[in-house]
């Protein structure tokens, strides 16, 4: 391959993966009918009957705070860190009276790692003054704990105590309305809408039917619905074939345009190749 359509096939291969990277699927315009949706969930439900976090815990305790350091961070990364933090301060007790530089240390790889060091000694501390060791139950006491939020707090209830509680996150947040399941603005609002939608006993499972087809195919940006086994009732599917579409035809039009510059260029060096080379003297 000469230099030349090298460099045109970096940068159609880096055109491709930047109009990839941009191609934002609009979210559909209109929720689906209430049979399509309960249609959708139970499908989801038979793509993934055991799903379940990936975080690992042992108590409601440990898998609290291996969700606080989850936040914008991988399930993985916590589950390589938890195991030294858990070693050195295996109680609420323990982990609230611990030095803050000292717990920074071992959560370092989980990103913001003062903010959550801070959280998670305040949160432990809490929990061994005020409720005696034990995670509370209740979600306004979940809530009133440093570093846990909403879904945080969700994500206990419905994992640890297996209530019926429905965690927004990103992944849930993007296929819920991919499937036209909602037309929230905010998590709140699709934790409702949804939440609407499951019968109440699967509901604590919900939340890791939608976050496992996230993860593993509708992600973003790009989602794969030729593998997708929703995609038949899906409203995004068309949205996303149609984006496909006009990438394609993009990429094509670039590659065109740039072989075209390349022959012209091409052209206008042809003269230099015709100069006769000159003669060494004998
Ligand atoms: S068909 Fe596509 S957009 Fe719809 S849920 Fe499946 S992967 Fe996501």
């Amino acid at each position: 391959m000469s230099p030349g359509s090298r460099r045109v096939g970096n940068l159609i291969a880096t055109n491709a993966a930047a109009l990839n990277a941009r191609a934002a699927i609009p979210f559909p315009k209109r929720r689906v009918s209430r049979t399509i949706a309960l249609r959708e969930l139970e499908l989801l439900e038979a793509a993934y009957p055991l799903a379940a976090t990936a975080l690992e815990y042992t108590s409601p305790f440990t898998l609290l705070i291996a969700v606080i350091l989850s936040a914008q961070c991988t399930d993985a990364r916590v589950n390589q860190t938890t195991p030294h933090l858990f070693a050195a301060y295996p109680t609420p007790e323990t982990l609230g009276s611990a030095q803050q530089s000292n717990v920074e240390q071992v959560v370092k790889s989980c990103g913001f790692f003062r903010m959550k060091a801070k959280n998670i000694i305040a949160a432990a501390h809490a929990i061994a003054t005020r409720y005696g060791g034990e995670v509370p139950r209740e979600r306004e006491a979940l809530q009133a704990l440093p570093g846990v939020g909403r879904k945080t707090a969700n994500v206990v209830l419905s994992v640890a105590f297996e209530e019926a509680a429905l965690a927004v996150d990103t992944h849930v947040f993007r296929v819920a309305h991919r499937l036209g399941l909602t037309l929230g603005k905010t998590p709140r609002d699709v934790e409702d809408d949804v939440s609407q939608l499951v019968p109440r006993e699967k509901l604590r499972h919900a939340h890791h039917w939608l976050i496992l087809h996230g993860r593993a195919i509708c992600k973003a940006p790009v989602p794969l619905c030729e593998r997708c086994p929703v995609n038949e009732l899906c409203p995004t599917a068309p949205l996303v074939a149609r984006a496909h579409e006009t990438r394609l035809k993009k990429a094509r039009l670039k590659k065109a345009r740039l072989k075209k510059a390349g022959s012209g260029q091409a052209r206008q060096g042809a003269p230099d190749a015709a100069i006769p080379r000159r003669r060494r003297s004998p």
